[in-house]
């Protein structure tokens, strides 16, 4: 039922699962560019569609919004809320009576700026990421997160200074703008997530009030940026700035130091390592194939009594398939 082909494919329909290359029938989870690739046809959501027009340009997209079943060369698929970006989507794929969940990237907790993740029950084989798959990447409640994000933006502005917060462009970007204009924070945003902020509200997602940077900070205003080592971040030199990186990696120690930025904030679209395990107990799959994350959490699963490889070439292959 599933081939990995420097890749991961559905076996009867060669369609492929975030693969990077183009294809002719390619899924894609969510339009962050590391799933996305120029396929002659795109499934994927209706949202998930619009982001890639803006990201990658047009092409021909066959829609699957969340929770409509559509058969394609027999095999069934439905996709279900993933929580991690607006649009993020798992793809359940049911073939001759096996129940294969694709989870893409994801997270349990509820977002302030996509629908929370709707995980389907008792199936066969689930492929789920596994990014931060160590005890080491449990993340705080996510209202402290956010209210941790809120008192370091707040402590920046009393001491008279310019908060740069960088962040990943589509999702995270738009999630921190919710959060500090709930807190009654100015938000001004580098061209690139302003863009997509725009087609975030257009889809209609609230992320509060924002505004375009114009070459000057605005008193009392947080700027976002994309991270520094994406291309483009650059806003030119800001005079008494302090950065804030938010990503779950903040967890690690000295995290600030390696990232060049004053503060650091655990706020994260990924699952953490609890919910890694928790989703593996809600699905209740036979099997479970982990990718993207550390081999260790296949063990941890493994331990636990579950049938547990990390997927490769050899390990798609599944018992179960016919
Ligand atoms: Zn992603
Ligand atoms: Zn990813």
């Amino acid at each position: 039922m599933l081939l990995y082909d420097d890749g991961l494919f559905l076996m009867r329909n060669r369609l492929g699962l975030d693969v990077r290359r183009p294809l002719p029938n390619g899924f894609i989870s969510h339009a962050h560019f590391d799933h996305m690739a120029k396929h002659q046809l795109v499934f994927c959501t209706p949202e998930t569609a619009a982001l890639y027009k803006l990201r990658m340009g047009k092409r021909p997209f066959r829609l699957l919004p969340f929770q409509e079943s559509v058969d394609y060369s027999g095999v069934k698929l439905t996709t279900y809320p993933a929580g991690h970006m607006l649009g993020s989507a798992m793809l359940l794929v049911e073939q001759g009576g096996v129940r294969v969940l694709y989870t893409g990237d994801f997270q349990l907790r509820a977002s302030l700026t996509c629908r929370q993740a709707t995980i389907p029950r008792d199936v066969d084989i689930l492929v789920m990421e596994s990014t931060f798959g160590k005890p080491l990447y449990s993340f705080p409640d996510a209202d402290e997160s956010r209210s941790q994000l809120v008192n370091v933006v707040r402590g920046i502005l009393l001491r008279g200074n310019c908060p740069i917060v960088e962040a990943y462009v589509a999702g995270k970007a738009q999630e921190i703008t919710r959060i500090l204009s709930d807190a009654g924070i100015g938000v001004v945003q580098h061209p690139e997530v302003f863009a997509i902020s725009r087609l975030y509200e257009e889809l209609g997602s609230n992320i509060g009030h924002f505004q375009e940077y114009e070459g000057h900070p605005v008193p009392g205003a947080a700027i976002i940026v994309p991270p520094s080592e994406q291309r483009g971040a650059s806003i030119g030199d800001i005079y008494r700035q302090e950065r804030v990186a938010v990503t779950g990696w903040a967890v690690r120690p000295d995290e600030a130091r390696k990232r060049r930025v004053q503060h650091v904030v655990p706020l994260s679209d990924h699952a953490d390592y609890n919910e890694l395990l928790k989703i593996v107990e809600l699905a209740n799959p036979k099997i479970v194939l982990c990718t993207h994350g550390p081999r260790e959490f296949c063990d941890v699963l493994v331990s636990r009594g579950y049938d547990a490889r990390y997927l490769h070439r050899d390990t798609a292959y599944c018992p179960l398939e016919q």
